[in-house]
């Protein structure tokens, strides 16, 4: 069974977190104050198979200014959770906006960032990052300054220098279900394939809907064999490299 690196299952029905947390390992990653909460909750009802990140997510700037409440809910909480996250750098809030007011909110979340991974870093945690498209090197660049030894770059479709860095410091990556779907994300996935394959693991990044399907750790039993076809691997040797790299990530 496959542990799932990163869920928002907060954000499912109560219906979905029985069917799935009775069964399946998942780390919930938290995108506000509100919603670590909600995450310590229910790592309390389903203790076996729960395992709880803290941060504000880099696309919510309406929760930036939570930044000391959640510290403090870190601080507190710090010998019950499995890392920090969902911290990163904001990419498709960036799209829509000019030159001036893009360069604005990528200062403010890049103090954000700096803060979390400060911290991270001081309570050697991991970080669950959200750092996609062009801002990962930034995002290399802050882990490597602040010396983190543990990071997961979850939903990696980035280019080949990028996976070799990560790589070399001895960080992992997250595949999601959309490999099951897309065909450009597979092809992205086929081109680090030599890079990638001692440092993956799976992720459902859930509720995120899959071509109108809702992301759940379960679903991750079904990217494993499409994965397993690029990696020329069996589904079984996935499954064992995905969970020992989460394990040795969130415990
Ligand atoms: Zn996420």
């Amino acid at each position: 069974m496959c542990i799932d690196v990163h869920c928002h299952i907060d954000q499912l029905s109560t219906e979905e977190q029985k069917r799935e947390l009775k069964t399946y390992r998942a780390v919930g990653a938290a995108v506000h104050y509100q919603s670590g909460e909600t995450l310590l909750r229910l790592q309390k009802q389903y203790p076996e198979t729960v395992k709880v990140c803290l941060g504000i997510h880099p696309e919510y700037p309406d929760f930036f200014h939570e930044y000391s409440l959640v510290e403090k809910q870190i601080r507190e909480n710090r010998d019950s959770i499995a890392g920090i996250g969902e911290i990163g750098l904001p990419y498709f809030n960036l799209v829509n906006m000019n030159t001036e007011e893009r360069s604005k909110a990528q200062k403010k979340a890049g103090e954000l960032f700096e803060k979390f991974v400060r911290l991270a870093a001081e309570l050697d945690f991991p970080v669950n990052l959200h750092c996609v498209e062009d801002t990962v090197p930034q995002g290399i660049e802050v882990l490597k300054r602040y010396g983190i030894k543990k990071a997961l770059f979850h939903w990696f479709e980035g280019d080949e220098k990028n996976i070799k860095q990560i790589k070399e410091a001895g960080w992992n990556i997250s595949v999601s279900p959309d490999l099951i779907g897309n065909a450009d994300y597979r092809a992205s996935i086929k081109t680090i394939a030599a890079d990638i394959r001692e440092i993956f693991t799976l992720e459902s990044d859930g509720p995120w809907e899959y071509e109108g399907e809702r992301g759940t750790p379960s679903m991750t039993e079904r990217t494993a064999p499409v994965l397993a076809e690029i990696l020329h691997m069996t589904k079984q040797e996935i499954i064992v490299i995905a969970n020992r790299n989460a394990e040795k990530l969130f415990g």
